[in-house]
């Protein structure tokens, strides 16, 4: 597996894909996890040459200031409709829920992305997967070579895999930020229908083999 998990605080996290040239860095974490960031590239020995973000709350966002400084010349990717959310920009487009609400916090970065991401695009080796619905920009990657998936908040994995479409009572911040449920809910049967074979998210550990979970969550929040 070409994937490192990086753990703040026990329930953040960002992840280091390994590539031939260097590491890609899912996500940033919280304000002040650049060491950690740094020391677990450290550790396994290359430079960290892109960062691709999920979506752009907060505790996914937090050190992407600091590492863009860190590291100057590093790639910073985001879907095209959350790089508005990260330039502090609210607008809705046309054709949105009305009823879609920004919950959750968007403190916005300085560090403006190199790149936008669409469906179908590759990070390195992680295919862009359209996964609105926690935010409206909300993507996923999968691993082409082995099928792992990064699922950002679309699926956590606290007190058992749960979508972001459905409450879970261990861990309910991922769907306190949600900004449209059934949305949220298509895409978790869309990751689902990827068929990974490892479920990586943005709070929780990493689980293996997770298709049955996932159908279980899937199902729970589909319930009305
Ligand atoms: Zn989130």
């Amino acid at each position: 597996m070409s994937l490192t998990r990086i753990s703040r605080f026990g329930f953040v996290n960002a992840y280091l894909v390994e590539e031939e040239d260097g590491l890609t860095l899912v996500d940033t974490a919280l304000p002040g996890s650049t060491k950690a960031i740094q020391a677990a590239a450290e550790k396994l020995g290359r430079p960290i040459v892109r960062i691709a973000l999920t979506h752009a709350h907060g505790d996914h966002i937090g050190s992407l200031d600091a590492l863009a400084k860190a590291l100057p010349g590093v790639e910073v990717s985001i879907s095209e409709r959350d790089a508005r959310l990260l330039a502090k920009n609210k607008t809705t487009d046309p054709g949105e829920p009305p009823e879609a609400k920004m919950r959750g916090s968007y403190p916005g970065a300085k560090t403006a992305p190199s790149r936008t991401l669409n469906p179908g695009d590759r990070v390195g080796s992680l295919e862009v997967i359209a996964a609105p619905g926690h935010t409206p920009g909300h993507i996923a990657f999968l691993d082409t070579r082995d099928n792992t998936l990064i699922a950002g908040d679309a699926f956590s994995s606290i007190g058992g895999v749960s979508t972001s479409a459905k409450a879970n009572p261990l861990f309910p911040f991922p769907v306190i930020a949600t900004w449209h449920k059934p949305t949220a809910l298509e895409s978790a049967r869309t990751l689902r229908a990827l068929d990974p074979a490892r479920l990586a998210v943005g709070h929780g550990p990493i689980v293996d083999a997770p298709g049955a979970a996932m159908d279980k969550a899937i199902e729970k929040a589909a319930r009305p």
